[in-house]
């Protein structure tokens, strides 16, 4: 049995941001992620948007953190070594209906607070992006929009949590959550763990999680969001977020030029399967971008699209009541008890709130436990794993010259070497997706097809486990199937 001060359950965007903030004070602070590795759930798959705070209604919670998220973006992602692009966005339209909506979010961002707001006509908005259909009616140009990469900052800040002292432990699932000596008793199937507080950051389960000290009081039902993902060749064709105000007020499609210089587009807004493990894509998700595609940005080659992916959104509905009414931004302060702190159905901007949310969420918990000192030791800087190819040539050759493993290239597509796969193994990646998630490999054009093998091989050397053993992701998505791997 082992004691904390705090433990939050589930290794996601909330949680890894929660058990850093945790990390500033004198307190003893558990991790505890039922997967293999941290950034498995919806956090590995959103649209990688830090959103203005325009699209937010004024006076709310959501709102504040928002905008406060928005502003202290910049000062995050150098703390913590996260590539940020403060690229804009332009919300368009090509109607009458869409002019209106436009005009009414314009005038929230104002009394938000939103920067450098403006409106402007069509033709400005078609030099800004050139590949977008025409006769646009009017745009909405928000300045301070940027793109972040969602895992790359979920695992700095879990990576940053664990250098400031957080405890984390993987495939360690909470089963069981007892009230016991004015503290909780937390189970998963190997440990038992005795706390004085509990933050719930269990994602799509965190329905379950507060279901154990509160019955029947909310559920989770996921919705689908299906994605494409555009090649890196698609660089440059779109620089600003676009997002698209379609006429019938319905969801329109947004286009985000990523860091890395691919294009995403969706997201889509399907119901889900009722299985919170399906990360599937939908027939009727995709048919759905296939339709607005043409009619959003005609020119942008179909050929260019080198993955589908799906996330979900974890929709609120509580007994009696219809789903999806009530934002989990506004929940949660009223639901939990003193000594507890959940995060559930919390949905987009969760990223551009996460660390807002988890500096609530640490000060309600230090207020419990009666004002805990600061933990003068705490450093909130974190530093990435080289990137080899991103780095000037004297600095790759010095790179290379201390560590040879930098000088074999694997990922051939992304320029993603030995080195750093390496590193993202030593810090915690377990799956090949874990190494993606970290240093990009396989997530160019091949997918995979030339340096999966390659991959597969450092994994399996470097934990020590069967070739067979490697998976993609969770156990039953190992890479290869058969015999022994002698
Ligand atoms: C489609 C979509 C697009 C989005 N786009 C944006 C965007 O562009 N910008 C923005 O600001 N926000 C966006 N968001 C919001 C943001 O992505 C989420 O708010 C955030 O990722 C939620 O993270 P989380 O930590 O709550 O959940 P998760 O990432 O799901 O993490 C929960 C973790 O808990 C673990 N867990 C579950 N049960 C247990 C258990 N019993 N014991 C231990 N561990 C457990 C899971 O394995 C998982 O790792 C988007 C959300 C969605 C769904």
């Amino acid at each position: 049995m082992r004691d904390f001060d705090c433990v939050v359950i589930g290794g996601g965007m909330l949680g890894c941001f929660t058990a850093r903030e945790l990390c500033r004070y004198q307190l003893s602070v558990a991790l505890l992620e039922r997967c293999s590795d941290v950034c498995t759930g919806i956090s590995k798959a959103n649209t990688a948007i830090v959103y203005s705070g325009y699209d937010t209604r004024p006076g709310t919670r959501k709102m504040q953190l928002c905008c406060r998220g928005n502003a202290g973006f910049a000062q995050l992602a150098q703390e913590l070594d996260v590539p940020f692009d403060r690229c804009g966005s332009l919300m368009v339209c090509w109607g009458e209906r869409g002019e209106a909506a436009l005009r009414h979010k314009y005038r929230n961002g104002k009394e938000n607070g939103v920067p450098g707001l403006r409106l402007i006509s069509g033709e400005e908005a078609a030099e800004l992006e050139p590949q977008l259909a025409p006769g646009i009616r009017l745009a909405l140009l928000a300045p301070t929009t940027g793109t972040v990469n969602p895992y790359h900052l979920t695992i700095a800040a879990y990576e940053n949590a664990l250098a400031n002292g957080c405890t984390a432990l993987m495939n360690a699932e909470v089963h069981s959550i007892r009230k016991q000596d004015g503290g909780w008793l937390i189970s998963t199937a190997e440990e038992q763990f005795r706390c004085r507080t509990v933050v719930n950051a269990a994602g799509l389960f965190a329905d379950a999680i507060q279901a154990q000290i509160m019955p029947f009081s909310v559920r989770i039902c996921p919705q689908r969001a299906d994605y494409y993902l555009l090649d890196e060749q698609c660089r440059g064709l779109i620089r600003r977020i676009v997002f698209h105000q379609p006429e019938d007020g319905g969801k329109g499609l947004t286009l985000v030029p990523t860091h890395e210089g691919n294009l995403l587009l969706g997201p889509s807004e399907e119901p889900g399967s009722g299985d919170k493990e399906d990360f599937a894509t939908s027939r009727s998700g995709l048919d759905w971008l296939d339709y607005w595609w043409p009619q959003v940005v005609p020119a942008l080659p179909r050929r260019q699209v080198i993955r589908s992916f799906a996330s979900l959104r974890p929709l609120l509905s509580f007994p009696g009541s219809v789903s999806g009414q009530v934002s989990g931004f506004e929940l949660s302060p009223q639901f939990d008890p003193p000594d507890w702190v959940s995060f559930i159905g919390i949905k987009t901007p969760g990223m551009t709130c996460a660390a807002g949310l988890a500096q609530q969420a640490a000060e309600k918990i230090c207020r419990f436990l009666g004002d805990p000192p600061r933990n003068s030791c705490f450093d909130p800087h974190r530093a990435a794993i080289p990137r080899l190819a991103a780095l000037p040539m004297e600095q790759r050759q010095e790179l290379i010259r201390r560590d040879p493993a930098f000088g074999r290239i694997v990922c051939q597509c992304r320029g993603v070497s030995e080195g750093e796969i390496i590193a993202a193994i030593r810090r915690g990646a377990a799956t090949v997706n874990g190494v993606k998630r970290r240093v990009g490999a396989t997530a160019g054009r091949c997918q995979g097809g030339f340096c999966l093998r390659r991959i597969v091989e450092l994994i399996a050397r470097e934990k020590g486990i069967p070739l067979t053993e490697v998976a993609w992701d969770e156990p039953g998505s190992e890479v290869l199937q058969g015999g022994s791997d002698a």
